[in-house]
């Protein structure tokens, strides 16, 4: 059984190394019965101002009764809603408005360790922040062309500028861009088996990256109006102890919450971030980290905030966007139609 919840606070678009552009990924999210989304882009806020134009077009429809406003297509089609009577979900279009939430993921380095840190209800527009995506811009570019020659030299045809063709114009270009074309050139089995042939330390096509302190980011985040949340915590190859240091640091430094829970990931790690946020007194936030179509990362998919924390969505930041401590995680379980079972898959 899956669970799909209504707000998902970490996923990309092809501003970045999202499969999606920004319209598409909205709709996606209505289909999926979404009421709260940020788009978080790696280094960048490009995709944010087409997304939250696209929601302002759909809420309208939906809120004036209009025909074509959208409905819960995605779960329709693909799954079985469980434990709801004729397994359809009945809610009405003002419950089916969806928020978008500008936010951004800012790639930061941390004892060489690379951490990533989401902003959520930044100002797109504000100084500090456009000054931090120019700088990373450049140091992105520079590590982008420097592995696209790499592997030029490993037989790819054109790797950067087909990376860039396949994204959005002014598109940050990561490993991910790359994973996804070495998968498509047929030299990986999977986007994942990519990193570990060619991307990951260690690998021909690996360019060592270097991006600014957390202290800086952190800083550019509250400038901007924004709340920095750490992200995927566990996905870091460091220790519970280092885990408890970089925590304490990024508190210190200014960061207010924890992404605890994230797709695929156990619920022991689930369990042992929950704890962190006890300890560090930090707000709990969730987040797909949706990159493209696929069957075990989807918008919303398999994540939930437990009641025993404090969502991020309360902070007086998030308010402003019609969130606070009234909005409701609500979570729909499902099971895939089996026709769909085996042909969607990653
Ligand atoms: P970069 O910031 O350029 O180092 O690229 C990081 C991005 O690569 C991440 O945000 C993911 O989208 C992707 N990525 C990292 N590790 C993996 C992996 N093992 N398999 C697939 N994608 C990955
Ligand atoms: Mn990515
Ligand atoms: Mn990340
Ligand atoms: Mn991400």
């Amino acid at each position: 059984m899956t669970i799909v919840s209504n707000i998902d606070f970490h996923c990309h678009t092809n501003a970045s190394d999202g499969g999606l552009s920004p319209s598409e990924l909205i709709d996606r999210a209505y289909g999926r019965g979404l009421n709260a989304i940020a788009i978080t882009d790696h280094d960048l806020t490009a995709g944010v101002a087409d997304a939250v134009q696209r929601a302002a077009f759909l809420n309208a429809k939906l809120l004036n009764g209009d025909a074509d406003a959208p409905v819960e297509t995605y779960i329709k089609e693909n799954a079985e809603v469980n434990g709801v009577d004729n397994g359809e979900l009945h809610r009405a279009p003002s419950e089916r408005t969806l928020i978008v939430i500008p936010g951004v993921e800012f790639s930061t380095t941390w004892y060489d360790e690379q951490i990533h840190i989401v902003g959520l209800g930044i100002d797109p527009n504000n100084d500090s922040l456009k000054e931090l995506e120019a700088k990373l811009k450049v140091a992105r570019t520079q590590r982008a062309v420097a592995i696209g020659e790499k592997l030029k030299r490993l037989g790819f045809d054109r790797p950067y500028e087909r990376c860039c063709e396949q994204a959005r114009e002014g598109a940050s270009i990561t490993r991910g861009n790359y994973a996804r074309l070495i998968f498509q050139d047929g030299k990986a089995k999977s986007v994942d088996d990519a990193f570990h042939k060619f991307l990951r330390r260690g690998q021909d096509a690996y360019v060592k990256s270097v991006w600014g302190p957390i202290e800086e980011t952190v800083e550019v985040i509250k400038a901007a109006g924004g709340i920095a949340v750490l992200a995927h915590p566990r996905r870091y190859k460091i220790s519970n102890m280092r885990l408890r240091k970089l925590v304490y640091e990024f508190k210190k430094a200014g960061g207010e919450a924890i992404e605890v829970s994230s797709s695929q990931q156990r619920q022991l790690d689930r369990d042992y971030l929950v704890q962190l946020c006890h300890k560090y007194e930090m707000l709990a936030s969730l987040g797909s980290d949706f990159h493209n179509e696929g069957f075990h990362r989807d918008l919303g998919q398999n994540i939930d905030l437990p009641s025993d924390v404090t969502p991020v969505w309360h902070s007086p930041i998030l308010e402003r966007y019609g969130m606070g401590a009234n909005f409701k995680q609500r979570l729909v379980h499902i099971t895939y139609k089996k026709e769909d079972a085996t042909s969607a898959s990653e």
